[in-house]
Order: C-alpha cells, then structure tokens, then sequence
C-alpha cells in the first residue's frame, strides 16, 4: 500500500513540474507491456492506445507515454533488435536437489507453456510442490497425492505461465522440514497485435445476457481436480491438418480500438461438419451452446487438465460421458463469436490457457 502511496505521489509530482511528455517510462531490460501496464495501475490496451503500438514487444531505452502524460506524437517505428521479452536471463542449470529429491524443470519458458516439474529420488513421494509465483495457485488439494509415472517412477506436477505474464516462475519443493526454491526465466510470445474489426453481429454476442451462465459453466470446470486418466500421448483433435488461421496466445482486438485480449487457444480452419476428435481420454462434463463458445464441449482428462473444442456446428458428446482418444466428439462449425468454421482449441490446466501445441504427441508438455 505504501509503494502504491509513493508511486501515485511521484506520478503526482511529474504532473505538476509539467514536463514536456510529463508521464512516461523508459524501457529496461525485463520489462513487458503487461509489466508496465501492472506497475502504472493502468491497462495494456491503454498504453497500446497512448503510444500507438503496433505490437506488445517493447525496446529497451523506449520511452512509453503512461496515462496523464503527452500522448505519442507519432507511431513508434519497431527497433529491429534487442526485443527484451526475447532476451532472458541466464538459464538456470534446470535440475535441483534436496536430501533424497531431485527436481527437474525446463532451463526456460515461454509465455502460456504448459510444463512438468518431475520429481525423483526416495523421498519424492512425500514432497509438497509450490508455484508461488502464481497467485492464488493451488498445485494440489488436501489428501492429493502424486503417483509415480513411467518405469522410473517419477513424480509429475503439471505447471503453466500464465498468458501475459514474463515474470520467473517461482517453485518450491518441501519435503519434511527441507526447502528447496528455485525460478525458470520466462520468454514473451512477441505477436503483434491483430485487429479482427468483427461485424457488430458478431460482437453482439459478447453482450449476450446468457453469458453469465456460460463464464460460471466454464470457471466450474476448471476447478474441478480429479485423477489423471490419460496414459497416451495427446493427438491433434482434426484428422486432415490444415494450418493454424489464430495462433495461441495471439493479442488481438475484436472490434477497432476495442480491447486488447489474448486468444487463449488455437484455430484450426475446417469445412464445417469436419468430425471433431478427443484429444484423449477423459469425460465430457460441458455439452451444449453457449453465447461466445458456441457448440462447445469440454473434456476434463484429470489432474487439472481440461481441453475445450468451440464453435461446433453439432455437439454429439454428452455431459458425464467418458470418451477415448480420437472419439468423435462434435462437428466444426461457426457458432458463437466466430467469423467462419473452423475448430478453436483450448488446453487448460488448472484453469489457465496453455499452448495445444506443446502438448500434441506426447504425454505431457515438456
Ligand atoms: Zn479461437
């Protein structure tokens, strides 16, 4: 509370000295949009807005506008190297330990990854497993225990970065009275921003009274934590590839000077009445239409993972069903905040969106 006192009092001050572009931050190394935006109190579409941008990839050195300075006079022309969101720090060795515990992470992350932090060793059975850096995570529930994977017995903890987010990821590792922490440096996703400019039929939807209902079905979904049911490598959810026509973790704007959101899935473009798949076992617990999602079904496979196919045409699952890898599950369609058929897929775990890419053909993601 403090902090925020003295920076609302500096911010005050420059303000008053009526500096020419009064406002403004320069860009150091670390720094992202979503960072800046978080540490002014303000937004990253109103910093987009203030200063013209492009894109979210800021320059070290570049001075952004904040909210009561001078806006930019002109678009900033994008520097052609020293992307700091691309420049992490030094990688950490990727490997810990603790009495009887090895750790294992990923050296580095990118922004929206899904990972495994594995555990191994005699005592890797009882450790508890902490992901501070994320607000509000809750890796485990009371009485969840972890199950050893695989011929090694390894011990798996899913974990994900937020989108938005290029902080480190903080873990902790307790077994007894040890305490093992560490951080994985994280890298942003550096997509400029794409304007959608949807027709207001479309854009309607998202004031579509029923929305409500849809948000709560969904966040109830991501809560749910029940056992891992999968024991084979994840599979695309089309049978023809066809490309990507919105890449995952794409920061866009439905309507001109709209918002700023991230796309938390991919698109898939399809003919609609393309079969739509399981990406692998687990049971159906959404299925049916939504305002946003349209023909929507939503597949809890256990262990706080859950993938959501939108936009479906024909919903053919029904909602308790257990479903196999590869099951025909629904049709593509346009349904929904959508502007023409294709397939949108989501990988959440443990409620947030992660990358379907870094989980298609294996097990888990990296
Ligand atoms: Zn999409």
């Amino acid at each position: 509370m403090t902090r925020r006192v003295f920076r609302r009092a500096i911010l005050v001050s420059l303000l008053l000295l009526g500096a020419a572009g009064a406002a403004s931050y320069t860009v150091k190394a670390g720094d992202t949009l979503y960072s800046v935006a978080r540490a002014n109190e303000t937004t990253v579409a109103e910093l987009t807005r203030l200063n013209r941008l492009a894109g979210t990839a800021l320059k070290v050195g570049q001075v952004l506008t904040l909210p009561g300075g001078t806006p930019a006079a002109a678009p900033s022309t994008p520097a052609p190297s020293n992307s700091v969101t691309l420049t992490p720090p030094a990688p950490s060795a990727g490997t810990s330990s603790l009495q009887g515990v090895t750790v294992r992470v990923p050296a580095s992350l990118k922004m929206g990854d899904g990972f495994t932090l594995r555990l191994s060793g005699t005592r890797a059975g009882q450790a508890t497993v902490r992901f501070p850096s994320e607000v509000g995570e809750d890796v485990r529930r009371p009485n969840e225990v972890l199950k050893p994977i695989g011929a090694a017995g390894e011990f798996l903890v899913t974990g994900r970065v937020v989108l938005g987010k290029t902080t480190p990821v903080v873990y902790e590792v307790r077994v007894g009275g040890d305490l093992v922490r560490g951080q994985i440096p994280v890298m942003g996703l550096d997509q400029p921003i794409q304007h959608l400019n949807l027709p207001a039929s479309v854009t309607n939807k998202l004031q579509d009274p029923a929305r409500a209902a849809e948000e709560a079905a969904v966040e109830k979904a991501y809560a749910r934590r029940t056992p891992q049911v999968w024991s084979r490598p994840f599979a695309p959810a089309l049978a023809t590839a066809r490309g990507t026509s919105s890449g995952f973790g794409q920061p866009r704007t439905y309507l001109a000077g709209g918002p700023v959101a991230y796309h938390y899935g991919t698109d898939y473009p399809a003919p609609t009445g393309t079969s739509v798949l399981a990406i692998n076992d687990g049971t159906v617990v959404l299925a049916g239409k939504y305002p946003v999602r349209g023909g929507l079904v939503v597949i809890d496979h256990g262990a706080g993972v859950v993938s959501m196919y939108f936009h479906q045409s024909r919903v053919l699952a029904k909602v308790g069903q257990k479903v196999t890898r590869g099951q025909k599950i629904g049709e593509v369609g346009t349904t929904g905040l959508s502007a023409g058929p294709h397939l949108h897929l989501e990988v959440r775990v443990r409620g947030e969106a992660t990358s379907p890419a870094g989980w298609m053909n294996r097990l888990w993601p990296r």
